[in-house]
């Protein structure tokens, strides 16, 4: 069985669960980081948040991804302008500033250990032509108040202790990026919305939510429970959960690798587009080196692919693209590859929708989701109280020109 760095190297204690309950206060579905997360605002809020989660904490794309922390859209800033409109693409980019700021001031409030590292992240240029549209991405981003910087070659390999390959050009460097232990994360939130009132119960699937006059009835494989109010953080799932969501929500599969430790050589993220899906990584604290992407080699890019399995072509394009960025990487030994579910919308934001009363649903994040986890969970917490979804999720709604395509 392929299991990722996070699950494998998950040394804290397991957190206590409960039989499922036939009521709740408030019930979060899913316990990804965005469930995690939503469940900790409502557990400070006083709310004793009932999770469930069909297999685990952090069993979908959050325990299987990269491990980056990285502000930003999961397109680049220049096309989020084109496709969004300035203004958008400017509060988009600001929302998930905010998120990773907010994610990590949790981190730091709820003292969860998750090797949090705020080192940077270096997106390598690949040739000429994509160390033109880094220049005019950064002064994009500088002008719109974004912190980013344009490296050339020299100073990108300064940053680096091994050479760089020959087709690097130079690189832009987010600064507002870091790196932690993407399980650890889950866990600690988790166990801090534990200690203000949570309650869990795993191995239960939500298949189907109906309501009536001010309650919703959550149909599970375990039995209903009855809630005030719901949270639905399934990601790659949320058309099972919710059909209404199922035409603009697709699974995707991202495929990882991960070397045996080497020397320190990096301290910083990387990302680079050597295909046109993108590729990305890091060295993490052990010395092994992460790395995911090369969907673009996969028959239909791995859209719909099976999660937890891995494929051939795209492994092995990842051990080309790796050594292709550090050439003295080539051949070097794998210790481990999986594969994870992301979940794709057709203008990569997520969707947050409030379809009923009391009921509100998030996904859609587009292999991108970890900078927004804190502050969307901040917003529907604060959504499960008042009622309804505050302005600032406005342009993440199902009825948006982007997603519709128009
Ligand atoms: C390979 C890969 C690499 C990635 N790398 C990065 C990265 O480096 N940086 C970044 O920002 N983003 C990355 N992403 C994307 C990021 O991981 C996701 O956007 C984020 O984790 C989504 O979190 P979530 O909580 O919404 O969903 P998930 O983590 O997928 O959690 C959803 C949970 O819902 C549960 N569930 C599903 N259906 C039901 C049901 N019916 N009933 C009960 N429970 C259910 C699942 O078991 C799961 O635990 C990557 C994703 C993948 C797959």
């Amino acid at each position: 069985m392929l299991i990722s760095h996070w699950h494998a190297t998950l040394d804290q204690a397991p957190l206590p669960v409960i039989d499922l309950p036939t009521t709740a206060e408030v019930v979060v579905v899913g316990a990804g980081v965005v469930g995690a997360a939503t469940a900790l605002w409502l557990a400070r809020a006083g709310l004793q948040p009932l999770v469930v989660d069909r297999q685990g904490p952090a069993a979908g794309a959050t325990g299987n991804n990269g491990g980056l922390l990285s502000a930003g859209l999961a397109e680049n800033y220049l096309a989020a302008t084109a496709r969004y409109g300035q203004r958008a693409a400017r509060e988009l980019y600001a929302l998930s500033l905010a998120g990773q700021r907010l994610l990590v001031e949790l981190i730091e409030q709820e003292h969860i250990v998750c090797d949090l590292r705020l080192h940077g992240n270096l997106n390598f240029a690949i040739g000429e032509a994509q160390l033109t549209i880094a220049a005019a991405t950064v002064s994009a981003l500088q002008a719109d108040g974004f912190p980013a910087a344009l490296l050339d070659r020299d100073a990108a390999q300064e940053m680096v202790s091994i050479p760089l390959g020959a087709a690097i050009t130079g690189a832009r460097l987010n600064p507002a990026a870091g790196t932690l232990h993407s399980g650890k994360l889950v866990h600690g939130l988790l166990a801090a919305a534990h200690r203000s009132g949570a309650r869990f119960s795993w191995g239960v699937t939500v298949q189907h939510i109906a309501s009536d006059a001010d309650r919703l009835c959550l149909h599970t494989d375990h039995g209903d429970v009855s809630a005030a109010a719901a949270v639905i953080a399934v990601n790659a799932w949320s058309g099972e959960v919710l059909p209404e969501v199922a035409p603009s929500i697709k699974l995707v599969r991202g495929q990882v690798l991960c070397t045996v430790p080497v020397e320190p050589f990096i301290t910083c993220s990387f990302s680079a587009n050597l295909t046109p899906t993108g590729e990305y990584g890091q060295q993490l604290p052990g010395g092994q080196v992460l790395f995911g992407g090369c969907r673009a080699v996969a028959p239909n890019h791995d859209v719909g692919a099976v999660p937890g399995e891995v494929s051939d072509e795209v492994q092995q394009a990842l051990e080309t693209s790796l050594a292709r960025l550090f050439p003295t990487l080539a051949g070097i030994a794998i210790e481990r590859r999986w594969s994870g579910p992301m979940a794709f919308t057709p203008d990569y934001l997520p969707i947050v929708i409030n379809p009923r009363p009391g009921l509100f649903a998030v996904g859609g994040f587009s292999g991108h989701g970890m900078p927004f986890a804190a502050i969307i969970g901040r917003h529907l917490a604060e959504a499960v109280q008042t009622g309804t979804l505050p302005t600032e999720l406005a342009l993440l709604g199902i009825e948006r020109a982007t997603l519709l395509g128009e």
